[in-house]
């Protein structure tokens, strides 16, 4: 299967490459050439599948991330790889299972190890084909000098190392973590920002830089600390929804999106850039009326339900991916680093990555190029398979919100550990993950179980104590 999938992802990447690429600067160039397309990509975080107007949310609207699902395609069936910031993040940025790069869970400050450098990342790939490119928000893959973005392939860096949670005010720990710093490219220009001011300041740098850039091909990655909790909103939001605070905070992102989208417009940029929005995962419902929601979906952050991994994704392209469209092939944040590659006629990262081109999903629907998807958690567990519709879980622990009250005004409550046996689940009949099929169907098992064993020979398992062949490490100090 691999050699099959390795030759289709050749072609479609010769094919993209000389439907973007060969007119730019080669001897075919003249003024009918097309530009190198822009990218945007926003990765806010903690914002469930429920969260979003289309889904929808209650209590506030999101007039501009409806307007992407309308002028643009929807993936129903995206998933991060694993339900935390972190190893969700080392995923989107190079195209690997978080496993496969050494990184797990939510890296804390002064973190002994963070994503190695060797790695590519999206940013270097968008760097190979000379764009500008720029962070905007949270980074959190290590916050040493030489594991920052601008090590890691971006030209501009304003943020936030890690969580914004991570800081002396957190409502469990208050005084457990140090000062929350904020960064300019290496250098910290403020430690504890007003995080009331960070969704618009982001904003401004992304408008900003879009502006800046409007005469080279750039990839601009927006990635908002919110609604992750302490949730902030500007005192143009605050108050304004009768979600209450999560509901502002969220009108806010829309809002965001918005400004982007007439940031474009008015560079004459719009047909020229892909605009992605997604999630790093699911909602973290203990916060209660501070989290969002999943929607149909069971579970939340800190899961490998589908509340923890399944996202909101969108993705406007006008003129070259349909509008109003939505598809559901399960794909990952795995696959974008080689789509956008082969959108931008760039080299695929020499080291081994996961996942696919999934250009012909986006652009007609096309079935995904995956014959399963890999989900794991805490450390490196193999939790749970997604094959077709099919979904199993191996036997693990997790936490659940089931019983237990929820938090209020920013203060959690507490979770309570469950576990699941071997269940298997039809997610076409039953999204909510509630009906195990697992005794009925001992051919799927069977199948599902030899597929999740080879990977475990590749990438390891906690679980049954399986030590990866291909798995690299982080950059450790
Ligand atoms: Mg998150």
């Amino acid at each position: 299967m691999d050699g099959r999938w390795s030759a289709g992802l050749l072609l479609l990447t010769a094919l993209c490459g000389l439907q973007w690429g060969c007119a730019w600067g080669g001897e075919e160039s003249d003024q009918r050439a097309a530009p190198l397309p822009n990218v945007v990509l926003f990765f806010v975080d903690d914002l469930g599948f429920g969260d979003v107007g289309v889904h929808g949310c209650r209590g506030y609207a999101t007039p501009n991330i409806d307007r992407l699902a309308r002028e643009g395609v929807e993936l129903t069936d995206f998933y991060v790889s694993q339900p935390v910031c972190s190893a969700s993040r080392a995923s989107l940025l190079t195209g690997c299972y978080a496993v496969r790069v050494g990184i797990s869970g939510a890296l804390g400050p002064h973190s002994a190890v963070g994503l190695d450098p060797d790695e590519t990342t999206l940013a270097e790939v968008f760097k190979s084909r000379g764009y500008a490119t720029a962070i905007f928000g949270k980074w959190h893959l290590g916050d040493r000098p030489e594991l920052l973005p601008l090590s890691q392939g971006f030209d501009e860096y304003y943020g936030i190392p890690y969580s914004n949670d991570m800081w002396p005010y957190h409502p469990e720990r208050p005084g457990a973590w140090g000062d929350l710093p904020t960064l300019e490219g290496d250098r910290v220009v403020g430690y504890n920002t007003d995080q009331n001011r960070f969704t618009g300041d982001f904003t401004a740098r992304s408008v900003d830089f879009i502006e800046r850039h409007r005469g080279e091909p750039f990839f601009l990655y927006i990635a908002h600390p919110m609604p992750h909790v302490p949730l902030h909103a500007s005192e143009a939001y605050r108050g304004t929804t009768e979600r209450g605070l999560f509901g502002d905070v969220v009108s806010e992102i829309d809002a965001s999106v918005g400004a982007v989208l007439e940031a474009l417009e008015r560079t004459g940029l719009d047909e020229r850039t892909l605009l992605i929005f997604t999630s790093d995962n699911g909602p973290w419902l203990s916060y209660g009326d501070h989290a969002g929601s999943a929607g149909p979906f069971r579970e939340g952050k800190g899961t490998t339900f589908e509340g923890g991994v399944r996202e909101p994704f969108f993705a406007r392209f006008p003129g070259h991916l349909p509008a109003g469209r939505r598809f559901a092939a399960p794909v990952m944040t795995i696959d974008l680093l080689p789509t956008l590659a082969g959108l931008i006629g760039a080299p695929p990262p020499e080291r081994k990555i996961d996942g696919l081109d999934i250009w012909p999903v986006l652009e007609r629907g096309a079935p995904s190029p995956h014959e399963a998807l890999f989900f794991w958690y805490h450390s490196g567990s193999l939790e749970a398979v997604r094959m077709g519709d099919w979904k199993l879980h191996f036997p693990h622990a997790y936490r659940t919100m089931r019983g237990r009250a929820p938090g209020t005004g920013g203060i959690p409550g507490k979770y309570a550990q469950a576990k699941t046996g071997l269940e298997l689940y039809d997610l076409a009949t039953d999204p909510g993950e509630s009906h195990d099929l697992a005794a009925e169907q001992p051919e799927v098992v069977a199948r599902i179980s030899a597929l999740a064993e080879e990977m475990r020979r590749r990438l390891g398992d906690r679980l049954t104590g399986t030590k990866g062949e291909e798995i690299r490490s982080p950059r450790r100090f």
